[in-house]
Parts: C-alpha cells; sequence; structure tokens
C-alpha cells in the first residue's frame, strides 16, 4: 500500500481530479489510499462564511455560501446530492452562529471539516464515474484526536487500532479516498489538525497501514533550495533526511506539515513530495539517511511576520530562575518560542503568535524591561552538515555583510542556522544566501 496526499491546487477543479485519477490509475498496482485536501481554497473561504456570519453580515454569510456551493456544483458534476444537503448542513451552521455572535473553536471546525468532507466525496465519485473501483471512507471515523479544536493532536492508539482494521481489508480490492485535516475526538465531535493538516493526516494513515511509501503531490517539482514564493527559481533537493525536512517545515517551508514526518519517522517510512501538474518529476524523496552530501546545506527556509521580543534585567545578573520565570509567561499564554539567544542580562526571543503579546509584555516588565519589534522574518539554513561543517556561518555572514541581522542562533539539533532580519531585508538575504550556497551545487543532491 501506498498513501497519495493531494493538496489543494491538486483538486482545484474538475479538470485538476481529471490528472488526480490518471496518476492514481497508473500506480493501482500499489494499492493507493488517497488523502485530499479541500478544493482550491475552500477552506479559506469556508472561514470568511463563518466570520462573516459572527459578524452580524449574514447576508453576506450566504452569499458567499452561494458562491461556494455553485463553485461545488460546477466543479462535482454527478454529485449535486450530496453537494447540496453538505451546503443546507452549512447554512444552518452558519445562521446559528449569526444568533450566537460568537464562533468557538469547535464550531470553527464543524465549518471548516465541510471542505474535505466534500472534496473526499468528489474525488470518490470522479474515480468511479473513470471506472476506478473506489471506497469512500469518512476519515472523522478513524483518526481520532484530543479536544484541541483547531489544533487537535491525534491519538495514536485509538487511531492506529481503527486505521489498521479498517483500510488494508478495503484497500486490497479497491482505491481508497478519504478528506485530509478532518478528525474526530473520542465522543465522536469532529476535530481538525490545523491548517496544512492534510499533509498530517497522509503521515499518520500511512503509518498507521503500515505503508510502503508516503506521497505528498502538490503544486512545485519538490522541496526547493528557497521558498519559491519569496525567491523563485531554486533547485530542486533530490534527497533530505526526516530531520531536515522536519525542520524545514517547523521554520517556515509550506510544502509539508510540520508534524508531518514524525509517524514516518517512527515506522521509516519513506516521503515523497510530488508534482500534480507534472507527474513524471521524480520529487523528493525524504528519508532517514540520505546519502552524503558536499554542499553544507540543504535548503534555506523563511518565516514571516515574526516579531522579536527583548528582555532585559540587571537581576538576571548571576541569578538563576530567571529564565524559568520568562518562559513562566509564556507558557501561561500559550505561546511558543521560536528562536532564542541570551547574554548576560539580556534575552531576545522571536514569536509568532501575538495574540496575546500585550498581556505577556505586561508581565514581563513587573520584572524586566521589554522592547517589542515587528515585521521581523526568520531565515533558516538548513542542512545535517552545518554541524561537522566549520564554514558555513563563516560564509553566511560574508554573503550578509550588507544585511542588518538582528539575532542569531545555531539550533541546538546542529542542523540548523536561524537568522532574524527585517522583513524588508528577507528578500535580499535569502538571495545573497542562496547565491553564496547553491550558485556551485553537488549535482548528486540538487537538480
Ligand atoms: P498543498 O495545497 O498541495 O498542500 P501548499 O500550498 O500547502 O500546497 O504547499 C506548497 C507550497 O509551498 C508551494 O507552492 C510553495 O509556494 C511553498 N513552499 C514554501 N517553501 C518551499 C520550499 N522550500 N520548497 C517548495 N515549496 C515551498
Ligand atoms: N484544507 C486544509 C487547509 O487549507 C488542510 C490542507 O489543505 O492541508 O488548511
Ligand atoms: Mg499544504
Amino acid at each position: 500500500m501506498i498513501v497519495m496526499k493531494f493538496g489543494g491546487t491538486s483538486v482545484e477543479s474538475a479538470e485538476a481530479i481529471r490528472r488526480v485519477a490518471a496518476i492514481v490509475r497508473a500506480r493501482l498496482d500499489r494499492h493507493p489510499v488517497v488523502v485530499v485536501s479541500a478544493m482550491g481554497k475552500t477552506t479559506n473561504k469556508l472561514l470568511a462564511i463563518a466570520a462573516a456570519a459572527v459578524a452580524g453580515e449574514l447576508d453576506r454569510a450566504l452569499t458567499l455560501l452561494g458562491e461556494l456551493r455553485e463553485f461545488h456544483l460546477k466543479e462535482a458534476p454527478g454529485l449535486g446530492g450530496p453537494v447540496t444537503e453538505h451546503f443546507a448542513e452549512l447554512e444552518a451552521l452558519v445562521r446559528g452562529l449569526a444568533v450566537m455572535g460568537e464562533l468557538t473553536p469547535r464550531a470553527t471546525d464543524a465549518i471548516s471539516a465541510l471542505g474535505e468532507r466534500l472534496s473526499s466525496l468528489v474525488v470518490a465519485e470522479q474515480f468511479r464515474q473513470e471506472g476506478m473501483d473506489t471506497a469512500h471512507v469518512d476519515s472523522r471515523s478513524v483518526v481520532v484526536t484530543d479536544r484541541r479544536h483547531t489544533q487537535a493532536a491525534p491519538l495514536f492508539g485509538q487511531t492506529n487500532e481503527r486505521l489498521s482494521k479498517t483500510i488494508p481489508p478495503l484497500a486490497a480490492k479497491q482505491v481508497v479516498v478519504m478528506g485530509g485535516f478532518i478528525a474526530s475526538t473520542e465522543d465522536g465531535v469532529t476535530s481538525t489538525l490545523g491548517r496544512g493538516g492534510s499533509d498530517y493526516t497522509a503521515s499518520i494513515v500511512g503509518a498507521g497501514i503500515g505503508a510502503e511509501e508516503i506521497q505528498i503531490w502538490t503544486d512545485v517539482d519538490g522541496i526547493l533550495t528557497a521558498d519559491p514564493t519569496i525567491l523563485p527559481g531554486g533547485h530542486r533537493v533530490k534527497v533530505c533526511s526526516f530531520a531536515e525536512a522536519a525542520e524545514l517545515a517547523y521554520f517556515g517551508a509550506k510544502v509539508l506539515h510540520p508534524a508531518t514526518v514524525l509517524p514516518a519517522i517512527e515506522k521509516n517510512i519513506p516521503v515523497r513530495i510530488l508534482n500534480s501538474r507534472r507527474a513524471d518529476s521524480p520529487g523528493t524523496l525524504i528519508v532517514r539517511s540520505p546519502p552524503a552530501s558536499t554542499s553544507p546545506i540543504r535548503s534555506i527556509a523563511c518565516k514571516k511576520n515574526i516579531t522579536l521580543v527583548n528582555i532585559v534585567s540587571t537581576r538576571m545578573l548571576m541569578a538563576h530562575g530567571f529564565l524559568r520565570r520568562i518562559f513562566e509567561v509564556f507558557d501561561r499564554f500559550e505561546t511558543p518560542v521560536d528562536m532564542l539567544a541570551t547574554s548576560e542580562v539580556s534575552v531576545s526571543l522571536t514569536i509568532d503568535n501575538t495574540s496575546a503579546l500585550d498581556a505577556i509584555c505586561a508581565e514581563l516588565a513587573t520584572f524586566a524591561d521589554v522592547t517589542v519589534q515587528d515585521a521581523q522574518s526568520i531565515v533558516c539554513m538548513v542542512g545535517e552538515n552545518i554541524g561537522a561543517s566549520g564554514t558555513v556561518v563563516a560564509l553566511a555572514f560574508a554573503a550578509l555583510k550588507d544585511v542588518k541581522v538582528r539575532m542569531v542562533s545555531q539550533g541546538a539539533s546542529q542542523l540548523n542556522l536561524s537568522l532574524v532580519v527585517d522583513a524588508s531585508d528577507l528578500t535580499r538575504a535569502v538571495e545573497s544566501l542562496h547565491r553564496e550556497f547553491f550558485t556551485n551545487f553537488d549535482p548528486e543532491a540538487f537538480e
């Protein structure tokens, strides 16, 4: 068995879904289990509908809902009944939200899950129309999570039990199609794995059924040496390690959800990133131990909209317990810290969730001086060779001689070197680093 996950752009229209069908058909001998995202930008649209409803703009919400229904009816001919039913369910939810005027995480999940509930039905129907024997599985019946709605974590014991019991017998005879991103709690309430979570579903399913490979089909040729939205024209990374892929994803490479490789690591299942518009392109292979490369770094990831918090206190001098006090504050407000640097009397750190920033600063100000710089970006060079190579830091700083670097951190994992720069310097910084590290690249590792 293999798991094949197709992202939003890969199933954005009837035409795109026909391409998917051809890709799957060519791999029937490997017993594919297909995981699909919502069609195109459906999840964003569903969330916009919910936001309009709670803001008291019911008419606008219903107009947007009508547009999204028309889109699905047009791109999914032959599935009028189920589409109409799902949108009737959405309309009832939206009207309820408009009355309540409040959007809970649980209601958010009920609404955003409709995208994958529908797309999986649409894709399964298209496969059937093209003559493939297809079984649709509602992911909510097999992926079980905790109750942290909108960011739920899988409960692997129950999930693996259900997956291993349900999926292999079906996949032996039929193509299985299921929605990514969606799951349910132990009580059967709809939950979701967080934005971009269909990749995670693919690896949860892959590990749960002991798949031989997990394929992530998307709209680029694989992991590239730089984020193409910031620097187009990067090279394809032919192969990288689980650890490198996880680090790149964590530091902003949207091509993979950060949790995706975790289940794959545990079962040592290779993950392949492939392009659904160029199915012949070999993509990126992610494995435990890729062959050694002469290149010191594998790729450069970027995280935008970062806030830098500087905390200064002379009380920190020679004292213990100071860092604990600082982190307790971030912990209490459930705000993850990405990067960290300390000196004798100061701590600098970065966060990307600023929803509790004012409250955090107010608490920190009771024992330290706090300054905040917004509009920052993290540039993160990733590669297993960084720790061993003495030259990466020197080369990076030489390349960045004209860029103001506000913070530096070489990760404890020894596989990343991260810098914070002003958002306005981001493109220039990535260009300079890319030129430095990828002008003469190792053809065994990149193309
Ligand atoms: P999908 O809908 O298939 O899940 P995503 O939009 O979530 O696709 O992820 C693919 C996108 O990730 C690409 O279109 C690209 O813009 C972005 N991306 C960011 N960093 C990288 C990188 N290093 N390599 C490839 N793609 C990247
Ligand atoms: N549809 C969901 C999202 O847009 C999940 C995914 O596409 O991976 O976030
Ligand atoms: Mg994605």
